[in-house]
């Protein structure tokens, strides 16, 4: 299978990194936060698969409903009006349980082409104002928004922007608020002032009637679990709605109980006039994304519809068995009691991971409910970034491996925690007593 693997499956990232040195790590069974490789070791998931299993693995009610599915309507398009009685349920379920008057659910496959129909919308939604000269967008810097070419250009990491002409010339950055490196102040207030003044500034550059829309994690995660203080997204969103450009929240990560609510931003007494979600959504079952629309935005494209033709669909939008997954696994959420577990289990995960911040290595721990991240460095005081920080990354994560943990080491020198909400309490545990071991490994080792 390793020789199979080597010659004939491309493998996201990893391929034209030189996993072949490694060789792939094939997994065969998964229950609850465990996962079990082809030598029959059991590692704890510490990174829920790509954040993605918030639920856990081995649950037989959503096999069962996957299957009950499969076996009744396997698929039916969304389009000529047809539908499907979950996805329907879904739809609604989501939109009852959204921020604000988020009501109007399109699904997708994935997070990538929900930030990629989000920006489709949005043009639309410019165009039936009879405003389509606002085509510019603005991100943050070590932002993600997926791995599409559109997705890529939004998002800051430039090892996603090789050919296209990345990002795109409609496509700015600003500087995000990253706390720990945060060169206009550590403190709450200034780190906002500085994010609000940026965009001011770079929507001014480029003109105040010519920007669509604002993109913004709540929390970053692919850029290294960048947790912008409380206050940080009302105030951007306030600033948007002053500036008149649309705030879009993507919630591919934070949604679905990886900081605690259904949406983060909901925490933040934030209502986005998009939001996307994918990961949590369905828990890795199955693949689904999601982009919802408010009220304003949902009814302009609509009303507009007639003079400027809306294009925009994927053959699978919507998918029945993906739908009945994702309403089980909203149950299990709620009534299952994993959003309640996720919320005690992320505190005692930030707990664990705070007490190795006197680790000669860590220089900042963060996190919010099961979202967490160390930053490591060599030089505390001066902050100094792990050197060769991707050879650094790929030994941390071999390391945790062998200590039976898998971890994301990424973004210059993090480590990642997203572990699934089923999580007990000696798991978490074992997560940081693994961790401490990881360390204390990488600090011999020079
Ligand atoms: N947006 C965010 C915030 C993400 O974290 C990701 C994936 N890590 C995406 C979009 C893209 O999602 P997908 O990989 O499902 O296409």
């Amino acid at each position: 299978l390793v020789e199979l693997d080597r010659a004939h499956l491309i493998h996201p990232v990893a391929s034209w990194r030189g996993h072949e040195q490694a060789g792939v790590r094939l997994l065969t069974s998964a229950k609850g936060a465990t996962v079990t490789d082809t030598a029959d070791r059991h590692l704890l998931d510490g990174f829920s698969g790509l954040w993605c299993v918030n639920a856990g693995y081995g649950h037989d009610s959503i096999v069962e409903a996957a299957s009950r599915q499969m076996r009744e309507l396997p698929y039916a398009t969304g389009y000529f009006g047809l539908g499907s009685e979950p996805a329907v349920r879904l739809a609604a379920e989501l939109a009852e349980r959204a921020p604000g008057d988020l009501n109007h659910v399109y699904f997708t496959l994935g997070g990538s082409d929900a930030v990629d129909s989000s920006v489709r919308f949005i043009s639309y939604y410019h165009h039936a104002k009879g405003e389509p000269q606002r085509d510019q967008f603005i991100s943050l810097e070590h932002g993600y928004h997926g791995s599409s070419t559109v997705g890529a250009g939004l998002t800051a990491l430039s090892a996603f922007h090789q050919g296209f002409g990345l990002p795109y010339p409609w496509q700015h950055k600003i500087p995000s608020s990253y706390p720990y490196r945060n060169s206009a102040g550590t403190d709450d207030a200034s780190n906002i002032a500085a994010s609000v003044a940026a965009l001011r500034a770079k929507v001014a550059e480029i003109g105040a009637d010519r920007v669509a829309a604002f993109y913004a994690e709540p929390i970053q995660g692919s850029g290294g679990v960048i947790v912008p203080p409380r206050g940080w997204m009302k105030a951007m969103r306030d600033t948007c709605l002053e500036l008149g450009i649309l705030f879009v929240a993507d919630e591919v990560i934070t949604g679905f109980g990886r900081t605690g609510p259904l949406f983060a931003c909901a925490e933040d007494d934030v209502v986005p006039d998009l939001l996307t979600v994918a990961k949590g959504l369905t828990s890795g079952y199955a693949p689904m994304g999601a982009v919802f629309l408010s009220e304003h935005v949902y009814n302009t494209i609509a009303d507009g519809a007639g003079s400027s033709a809306v294009g925009h669909g994927f053959t699978y939008s919507a998918h029945p068995v993906s739908a009945a997954v994702g309403l089980e696994v909203l149950r299990l959420y709620e009534e299952g009691g994993l959003l309640a577990n996720g919320r005690v289990m992320g505190a005692r995960l930030m707990e664990g991971l705070q007490s190795l911040s006197d680790h000669p290595l860590v220089g900042d721990v963060r996190g919010r409910g099961m979202l967490a991240a160390l930053e490591l460095v060599i030089d505390k005081e001066r902050k100094t970034p792990l050197p060769a920080a991707a050879e650094a990354g790929r030994r941390i994560f071999e390391r945790a491996w062998d200590c039976g943990l898998i971890i994301r080491a990424f973004a210059h020198g993090c480590i990642g925690y997203a572990p699934p909400l089923c999580c007990t309490e000696a798991e978490i545990d074992a997560i940081v007593e693994k961790t401490r071991r990881v360390l204390d490994l990488t600090l011999e080792d020079g």
